[in-house]
């Protein structure tokens, strides 16, 4: 039997599979004894692993951070490493069925987790059984491991690594086909005021999400009102004025996106400040904000814009808001894959501060990069290649942060086709069946060429 027949013969088993994973709300929780993301992390990882033991394969649980299911003989270790933890997710956000119940419709499915990553972890369950099916010699170990806390920091991932180290081959389905061959580094950072007339200023859903509102109050009579409502309306922003007794309160609506594709978005945040000083507000904090980051996503005013063969520095103002007459806001910036985040820094040297505001760094973290042309990259491509016959497409580089940065020998692969929306993070996240199998049968692909190298 080939293999794709091999992997329908699994349709309603991996649905099944899925509706189970998807029932259980695996958003990190409180913490507990035994359980250290909470009560719902640990009951997904507990009962994936019981899935996979039931079906004969070698697990363990390593105390409920991470687990693992294995096959095979040998010293060579493959990792398919793949997170039970998913976002929130609430009716009311716009869901048009219950999150936390997978639904079908028309050979979709419906539910939080579906894609990111339950979706990808069940397509791997899969694929483990048919290569087993296939009777073939697994000579490395298979491993299917799973962690419950890549969302909010893959702590899970660090405790796996730490008990079980590395993997010699790895990829993990939570990206893009046909694989992610480097992934930029990133630097994050806060802003604060020096000197400011502001008197209150509020804007942002978090530090790693372009700002879509921001809300600031300024003293009456400190700025044109005209050539402000000119700015916001030729610049296309929805906007709100409103006079007070003695304050001005200003809200600028703005498009979110994600801070690794800035230029997506609109930042709320830097229209507002740079409309004041257009419409004449003079102070120290809107100058040094205008100076150094205006409307721009690409670093260019605070020294940092660069770029290599793979991509540019993107630079997102996420968050501010104001403590004890203080402005402080967050930068998260993502810099080439093929530069290291020492550069970066003494090139942003000169524009850490002024009279108005100042620059700090909190931590940086270094790019992931593997050539085109390495035997993991070609591999995972070839087999994309081989099940898709998409030979178009090609790995490519991500502003995003995977389990891939966490643990050796590893890129993203999977388990999102080229140009597809899974809505993930989004209400009414999606998956298709047939795109399931697809994934499995990729995977199996993946792991016959990682077999043979
Ligand atoms: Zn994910």
């Amino acid at each position: 039997m080939d293999v794709r027949s091999m992997v329908e013969g699994y349709r309603n088993e991996l649905v099944e599979k899925l509706g189970r994973l998807v029932s259980i709300n695996s958003v990190e929780g409180t913490p507990a004894p035994d359980a250290p993301f909470g009560e719902g992390p640990r009951k997904a990882l507990q009962t994936a692993l019981a899935m996979l033991e039931k079906d004969g394969f070698r697990t363990v649980n390593l105390d409920n951070y991470a687990g693992y299911a294995e096959m095979g003989h040998g010293a060579q270790l493959i990792g398919i490493v793949g997170h039970l933890d998913v976002v929130p997710a609430r009716k009311e956000d716009g869901w048009d069925t219950d999150p936390f119940t997978m639904v079908e419709k028309d050979g979709v499915l419906y539910g939080r987790g579906v894609s990111d990553d339950k979706g990808a972890i069940v397509a791997s369950m899969i694929a483990m059984k048919v290569i087993r099916d296939m009777g073939i010699d697994v000579n490395k170990r298979v491993r299917l491991i799973m962690g419950t806390n890549e969302e909010t920091g893959s702590k899970c991932l660090a405790h796996y690594v730490e008990k079980e180290g590395s993997v010699d081959y790895g990829f993990t389905p939570d990206g893009d086909f046909p694989g992610v061959h480097g992934e930029k580094g990133m630097i994050s950072a806060v802003y604060r005021s020096r000197k400011t007339g502001i008197r209150a200023i509020e804007g942002g859903t978090a530090r790693n999400v372009v700002c879509p509102k921001c809300t600031v109050s300024v003293d009456r009579c400190s700025f044109s009102r005209k050539k402000l409502e000119d700015w916001f309306t030729n610049n296309n922003l929805e906007y709100d004025i409103e006079e007070g007794e003695n304050t001005v309160t200003i809200t600028v609506v703005g498009v979110a996106a994600h801070a690794s594709l800035p230029e997506l978005g609109t930042n709320a945040i830097s229209w507002l400040m740079c409309g004041l000083k257009e419409a004449g507000y003079q102070d120290p904090f809107v100058d040094f904000y205008c100076t150094h980051f205006g409307t721009e996503t690409d670093g260019k005013s605070v020294g940092a814009k660069c770029s290599d063969q793979y991509g540019g520095l993107t630079l997102n103002n996420g968050v501010i808001s104001m403590k004890d007459g203080v402005i402080e806001g967050s930068i998260d910036i993502r810099f080439p894959v093929t530069l290291h985040s020492k550069q970066i820094v003494k090139m942003m040297k000169e524009h850490m501060e002024d009279d108005g505001g100042e620059i700090e760094i909190l931590s940086t973290t270094e790019p992931l990069f593997f050539d085109p042309g390495s035997p993991l990259v070609k591999s995972l491509l070839e087999a994309y290649q081989e099940v898709t016959f998409d030979t178009k497409t090609q790995p490519m580089v991500i502003g995003g942060g995977t389990y891939a940065k966490g643990i050796d020998n590893t890129i993203a692969f999977g388990c999102a086709f080229p140009g597809k929306d899974y809505r993930i993070h989004n209400a009414n996240e999606f998956v298709e069946i047939d795109e399931l199998l697809l994934q499995a049968e990729i995977y199996v692909a993946a792991i016959l060429k990682l077999l043979s190298l």
